[in-house]
């Protein structure tokens, strides 16, 4: 049983993560409105009846708008911090609201999610790791730092959402306050093009297969620009940019490691890769 994932819409005006098997789905925040979850879900084939739940990084509105509407529609279980939901000033019903802890996993169906504690100024911040018969698919956004967390969870995914949030240059010469660059640049704010490609280089595993650039800032980055980078250091990893304004492809991350990939030129990536779109 392998993987499919896609991102839903990631940048600081949404973000909304799926992962999945043949059976199950979770998605991982829910920072668009429920409408467009269920039209960018459709478009791509995929079923709402497959999700299940939805795991929460932190409050920011970016992460959790869309979330009572979308769990009280399809009654989902929402795994959420007692402080993050605190913070996020929702009234959930009850019965649906799930706890977690760090470095527990919660299993659902064949899908095991695992939370680990990251730098980022909300109250109580987390990514995750999705595991699915050993294939592995982390989420690391909003994060201030790659701490050695990050760092040893990267090196463990076959598939990784990544935030590159912003070049530096156009952080320094862009309008932005000083104080909100000192924010993002923080220990507790986002990650730039450059820390972001400093992990891949460093910390990727040889059987990393698809890397999607995440939660990229619309006045300080380009996605352009940041494809061509990493690009440059792919080494047959595919890069893909997630989009601010509507869904990526569905991605198979069947964990067959990328040897064809780098080894294999007659195998064609449709053989290996493939979108339901
Ligand atoms: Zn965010
Ligand atoms: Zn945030």
């Amino acid at each position: 049983m392998s993987l499919y994932i896609t991102s839903l819409n990631s940048g600081s005006n949404g973000n909304c993560y799926y992962i999945g098997n043949e059976k199950e789905a979770i998605l991982v925040d829910a920072g668009i409105s429920c409408s467009e979850i269920e039209k960018r879900m459709k478009r791509l084939g995929l079923n709402m009846q497959k999700v299940k739940a939805i795991f929460v990084s932190h409050e920011h509105t970016d992460h959790i708008k869309g979330i009572p509407t979308l769990a009280k529609k399809y009654q989902l279980s929402i795994y959420i911090t007692t402080a993050t939901l605190f913070h996020s000033g929702f009234v959930l019903d009850k019965k649906l609201v799930m706890p977690f802890s760090a470095n527990e996993p919660i299993v659902i169906g064949n899908l095991a999610i695992k939370a680990f504690p990251k730098l980022h100024d909300a109250s109580d911040p987390y990514s995750f790791i999705i595991t699915c018969n050993e294939i592995k698919v982390g989420i690391f956004t909003d994060i201030g730092a790659p701490c050695k967390h990050v760092i040893n969870h990267f090196k463990e995914c076959h598939a990784a959402f990544l935030e590159a949030n912003y070049d530096d240059k156009m952080l320094d010469s862009g309008n932005y306050p000083s104080y909100l660059k000192r924010r993002i640049r923080g220990e507790k704010g986002h990650l730039s093009n450059n820390q972001a490609l400093e992990l891949f280089k460093t910390s990727r595993p040889g059987f990393m297969s698809h890397l999607l650039l995440s939660h990229l800032s619309k006045n300080n980055n380009c996605p352009d620009l940041v494809k061509a980078l990493f690009n440059e250091h792919a080494d047959g990893v595919k890069i893909i940019v997630a989009s601010r304004s509507e869904e990526t492809a569905v991605f198979h991350i069947y964990g067959g490691d990328n040897f064809n990939l780098k080894h294999n030129k007659q195998v064609s990536f449709s053989q290996l890769s493939f979108s339901f779109a």
